[in-house]
């Protein structure tokens, strides 16, 4: 069963050896060294094309360098790039009424990474608790679910369970209470125990935990106990939105959008937490949403940022929203998200390697059949780079296939082909 990987290349070597030598070692990426994207594709030093299975987490469902969004950039890059908000500028405005009707708030906050927009809605709902709701002061507490990511701040990693983001980062934030993911109950119970709970985040779907898919109606059932208990319910769909997971949202439909899904109001929200794919991946913006009575709570001085909102910011993410929405690319990931389950599915039925096919639209995960500590499922993606398609190991023997949208059905059955193969190697 041991395979033999292809040997990389002099020049991969050499780049890959700059950044082990002059970089942090804070990742351990597959070996392979791109310099080119296009669509659904990517292409390393050596001229290989690959397909991208991974999407840069999902920051790249419009595929790479979707040229209406790069030409929004380069035009704004080349006209204004920052003016901090001390000053306004033409863009943001029209970004904030872009993103708030897209959406269905009253309200934006722009930020630029996903860990700054989790950051800003803890902060926007523990003021909300303090300044609205009435909590004792310095008594709110957040209620955050296990396996959760939500990024890297010391904040964020004080209520993962993540032993490897928190250990010897300490001392950590209070305020936070852990419950198991998809257990409505647990959330009833904590909601009850403590009568200071300001809101509870949660990701639609985990998406590092492995594209752990909670039951039917958790969200709807979780937000309706936060509302009887007022608590916010505030949704971290950096990985999950935008399109990803066969909705605009995965917490679709759930919002007053324009976006033409069915409205299911009880799942909406009442923070939204956006990044990645707001941006299509060519820059980083992020980008906090909830109504008047929450987001005015934030007065002048309070929060902020030097490059949140700024011009190309706000020029490129108007320019993904457009691409979403003109390509049509939450029918396109429901239609093919469904055609590659059963691929995997039919592929599992013949090869025991994979254990569970999973995930919503196009964002799934296979399980190997292996423990949480064997390499199988990084050896697997390692044959699967030979053949042509990139994917990464999440939480040792799950590997995540989230390729960008616009991928189409005949390169969906060609990496069905490629993913059979590749597993086929390892009988
Ligand atoms: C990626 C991610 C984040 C963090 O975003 P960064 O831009 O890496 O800081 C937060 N939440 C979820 C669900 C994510 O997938």
């Amino acid at each position: 069963m041991a395979q033999t990987q292809q040997v990389l290349s002099s020049k991969s070597e050499a780049l890959i050896e700059k950044e082990n030598k002059y970089g942090a070692h804070n990742y351990h990426p597959l070996p392979v060294v791109l310099e080119k994207g296009g669509g659904v594709f990517v292409w390393d030093v050596d001229g290989k094309k690959y397909y991208d299975f991974l999407s840069a987490y999902s920051a790249v469902n419009q595929g790479h360098c979707h040229p209406k969004i790069v030409g929004a950039m380069v035009k704004q890059a080349q006209t204004l790039t920052l003016t901090s908000r001390a000053f306004h500028n033409d863009q943001l405005g029209v970004f904030e009424e872009y993103v708030t009707k897209y959406f269905g708030f009253d309200k934006v906050l722009p930020m630029n990474t996903g860990a700054e927009a989790v950051e800003t809605a803890l902060k926007i709902c523990r003021k909300w608790a303090y300044e609205v709701k009435g909590t004792p002061e310095n008594q709110a507490q957040i209620i955050v679910c296990e396996n959760n990511f939500h990024g890297r701040t010391t904040t964020i990693i004080s209520f993962s369970n993540d032993e490897n983001a928190r250990k010897n980062f300490g001392p950590f934030t209070e305020g936070f209470i852990k419950i198991p993911y998809d257990d409505i109950d647990a959330l009833e119970a904590a909601l009850k125990l403590n009568s200071n709970i300001a809101g509870f985040l949660v990701e639609p779907i985990q998406g590092e935990a492995g594209v752990y898919v909670p039951s039917e109606g958790y969200l709807a059932k979780a937000k309706a106990l936060c509302a009887a208990h007022n608590a916010l319910f505030i949704a971290d769909e950096v990985q999950t939105g935008i399109a990803r997971t066969g909705r605009l949202l995965a917490t679709c439909g759930n919002c007053s959008c324009t976006q033409g899904c069915e409205n299911t109001p009880e799942v909406k929200p009442d923070i939204l937490i956006l990044g990645k794919a707001i941006s299509g991946g060519v820059y980083p913006v992020s980008a906090v949403l909830a109504n008047n009575e929450i987001m005015n709570v934030i007065k002048p001085g309070q929060h902020g940022s030097t490059f949140g909102g700024n011009p190309v910011a706000a020029a490129v993410a108007v320019a993904a929203l457009e691409v979403v929405r003109d390509e049509n690319l939450s029918e396109n990931a429901e239609r093919l998200g469904i055609l590659l389950r059963k691929g995997l599915n039919d592929i599992a039925s013949r090869n025991s390697l994979i254990s569970l096919v999973r995930g919503k639209g196009l964002l799934n995960a296979i399980v190997i059949n292996c423990d949480e500590e064997s390499d199988l499922a990084w050896q697997i993606c390692l044959k699967f780079r030979d053949y042509g398609l990139l994917a990464k190991p999440t939480h040792g023997n799950k590997i995540r296939f989230a390729p960008p949208l616009v991928i189409t059905e005949a390169q969906i059955q060609d990496c069905l082909s490629i993913i059979e193969k590749a597993l086929n190697d390892f009988k």
